[in-house]
């Protein structure tokens, strides 16, 4: 089912007392998220991410704008009667009760002609906990359970009373560094196999480039940009989102255009015709230059760090925004330590040119 948020705005009143300033957590956003589709939410810490998904679940309710679930109206309707799992970033499992109550927990609270008998109940039960892969430790309490386990065991709760939309709040923020990669995967797999519509909130752009279908990178309570994971990585559209995606991240310098050409220092580095006279950003991501002794871009080299497959170069250069900048060459490049002068080319689909007024990417 498709579920669409139509022009929501939520603000609160401050949590500082003194503050009589409204804070608005979600500004004026306008999505639609596909039927049986993976989305992100993804932005910082306090973008409004969790607010969004609790706007999708109905535990808030918008200040302004309407949530449809398919071409129904739901803005009104409580939680529990909109058919969606939710899973936070603490599991909550109830203590003294095993996996397998867990996981009953919410088809035993069902009312009047939603009852299940006992046995559809065990089904649905073995089912969810088949999706999951968590047959084994269904007779373990939390206690008995890797932090992993337990968060396979919240998902199954949710999905359990089958929801037509899931809802992942932060799940995997809990984990060790190995057992977040597999549970991601995992999610990945449950949700190709159940076709749920799924939204999953996340902070970490390497999470949510890995396992979406689409990914919404916010910023202050605003969509910036939707698209594809690598769309959005290769054309963004300002550059708090070039910033946002990519590990290493994307070297920004301080430029200008001239002459319909932009600089970097005193070096040219790309033709842009038609384009006015201006202060820019220009973004070169890491794996956009090229060792070239005849390259438009010269700087100092500072150090090599050995990365297995890669090399990466780091690089002096007085326009960069911190000073120095980062490349990724491939390891079996030649490079001659001894000369500290060196000189890059550039691959034109690694470069961007950012207007410095807007922050918006004009090239
Ligand atoms: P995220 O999940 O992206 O970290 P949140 O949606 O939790 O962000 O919060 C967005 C903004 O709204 C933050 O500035 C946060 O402090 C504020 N906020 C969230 N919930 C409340 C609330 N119940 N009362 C007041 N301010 C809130
Ligand atoms: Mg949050």
């Amino acid at each position: 089912m498709k579920v669409v948020l139509d022009n929501v705005t939520k603000t609160f009143r401050s949590r500082d007392k003194q503050s009589k300033e409204a804070v608005v957590a979600v500004d004026h956003f306008s999505l639609e998220f596909p039927d049986g589709k993976l989305v992100s939410l993804l932005g910082p810490s306090g973008c409004g991410k969790s607010t969004a998904l609790y706007l999708l679940c109905g535990l808030y309710k918008p200040t302004e704008g309407r949530v449809f679930f398919g071409d129904e109206d739901v803005t009104d309707i409580p939680p529990e009667s909109r058919g969606v799992g939710l899973v936070f970033q603490n599991y909550a499992l109830y203590p003294h009760m095993t996996a397998r109550q867990n996981i009953m927990f919410p088809l035993q609270n069902l009312k009047k002609e939603n009852k299940l008998s006992a046995e559809e109940m065990n089904r649905r039960v073995t089912e969810a906990a088949r999706l999951v892969q968590t047959e084994e430790y269904l007779e373990r309490k939390p206690s008995q359970m890797s932090g992993g386990q337990q968060q396979r065991v919240a998902i199954a709760r949710a999905l359990v009373k089958m929801p037509k939309v899931l809802l992942l709040d932060e799940p995997l923020s809990n984990l060790d560094a190995r057992l977040r990669l597999q549970t991601r995967e995992e999610i990945r797999r449950i949700q190709k196999e159940t076709h749920i519509t799924t939204i999953f909130v996340t902070h970490d752009q390497d999470e949510a480039m890995s396992i979406s279908d689409l990914i919404v990178v916010m910023k202050n309570g605003k969509i910036q940009q939707t698209g594809e994971p690598q769309k959005v990585y290769d054309d963004p559209c300002n550059l708090f989102v070039s910033k946002f995606l990519g590990v290493p991240p994307i070297n920004i310098f301080n430029g200008s255009i001239k002459e319909e050409k932009v600089w970097i220092g005193e070096d040219c580095v790309l033709d842009c015709p038609d384009l006015p006279e201006q202060e820019v950003y220009v973004g070169i991501r890491p794996e956009g230059f090229v060792l070239d002794q005849n390259g438009c871009l010269g700087c100092q080299m500072k150090a090599v760090e050995v990365m297995g497959r890669d090399l990466s170069v780091i690089a002096h250069n007085d326009a960069a925004e911190t000073g120095q900048f980062r490349s990724i060459i491939p390891s079996d490049t030649a490079i001659d330590k001894e000369n500290e002068s060196i000189r890059f080319s550039i691959k034109p689909s690694k470069i961007y040119v950012f207007s410095k007024e807007t922050e918006e990417r004009i090239l």
